[in-house]
């Protein structure tokens, strides 16, 4: 069997055969996931579960919309990682890297801590910092968004100019774009989330901010800075990849899954489109040391594996040649009433 290692990060499970002597093969790529943390395994069911009846949504958004180009990537989305590989205590699956996979972004976002925690940790009073803007209508978000990134740079690209002329302060911090819809409404509210290298730093951009847009769209009091206290929740709080998938409409109600969140899939259609292609985090200021920014996983010939295929009816992966399920993961009643019942088509 011909070996292909090309593929880079995008298959995990790159191929399988049968070799000369009759025995099943197959090549997976990447680090694998640990088999032992069942919560872990869990949790990926449920994001599974989740994401395929978002997809289904989507799908059908995609449709009406007349977006076939979409409509692919969100199919690819729903099968992600529908026939995951066992072996060594390890699973490895092949992953659709799209933006809107919860189950992809839950792997992403362990692999961004890995990355940058290690080089923000040296940092020694880090602030945490939200800028933001005036809600703003489906059709302007898009419009909201480029500006987002460009004052941004702008601001970075002033200070480094200053920077290097010896004669201002080099802006050095994470960033992460995310934004939240309002169904009540029916606004969408971008922001920034930014952990800085220090407090200058945090209001020099708090600052500069306030100062590209009119006070009608970016007032003082909508905007947060604070020391960071716990560096690494502060991290895992700003990676978030974009937008929340529930939302609750009563705002009381929102610290957790209840029978009235809803998950409003046409105003995440909306804020998904007016991200395509933009980035979502990124650093500033710094880089990150060329052997944690390269970090390529092997790949490996697996000759004695399980193979195990998604069922949507039970919300597990199930054995292809036996009964066993993986996780055993059971969905909650409550999130099955929200996923059968309150995926919201329409508002946006
Ligand atoms: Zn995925």
């Amino acid at each position: 069997m011909e070996q292909t290692f090309d593929k880079g990060l995008i298959y995990t499970l790159a191929e399988s055969g049968t070799n000369k002597r009759g025995q099943n093969n197959t090549i997976v790529n990447g680090d694998g996931t640990d088999l032992n943390n069942i919560d872990a395994l869990k949790g990926r069911a449920k994001r599974k579960t989740i994401t395929q009846s978002m997809m289904l949504k989507l799908i059908d958004i995609a449709k009406e919309n007349g977006e076939p180009e979409l409509e692919k990537a969100y199919w690819n989305t729903y099968y992600c990682q529908q026939e995951v590989i066992t072996a060594d205590g390890k699973l490895y699956g092949k992953y659709c890297k799209n933006r809107f996979c919860t189950l992809c972004c839950s792997i992403r976002k362990a692999e961004m801590i890995n990355k940058y925690y290690p080089e923000m940790r040296k940092w020694k009073k880090p602030y945490f910092l939200t800028l933001t803007v005036k809600s703003c209508t489906a059709p302007k978000l898009d419009l909201y968004i480029k500006k987002f990134n460009i004052g941004f740079r702008r601001i970075t690209a002033k200070y480094r100019k200053k920077h290097q002329r010896g004669r201002g302060k080099l802006l050095v911090g994470v960033k992460s774009l995310e934004c939240n819809f309002n169904p009540k409404a029916r606004t969408y509210n971008p922001h920034f989330h930014i952990i800085t290298k220090d407090r200058e730093t945090a209001e020099i951009l708090l600052k500069e901010w306030l100062k590209l847009w009119t006070p009608k769209h970016a007032k003082r009091p909508a905007q947060n800075i604070q020391k960071v206290h716990d560096l690494e929740k502060g991290l895992i709080e700003i990676i978030k990849y974009g937008s929340k998938i529930f939302t609750e409409p009563d705002l009381k109600k929102r610290a957790k899954e209840t029978d009235t969140t809803q998950i409003y899939a046409k105003a995440l259609d909306t804020i998904l489109t007016a991200m395509k292609g933009k980035r979502i985090f990124d650093r500033f200021g710094f880089n990150l040391p060329k052997s944690i920014a390269k970090h390529r996983p092997q790949a490996k010939l697996l000759s004695n594996f399980k193979e195990w295929e998604y069922n949507p009816k039970i919300g597990d992966w199930e054995s292809t040649s036996t009964a066993e399920v993986l996780t055993g993961y059971k969905a909650p009643s409550h999130l099955q009433a929200i996923l059968d019942n309150n995926i919201n088509a329409n508002l946006s």
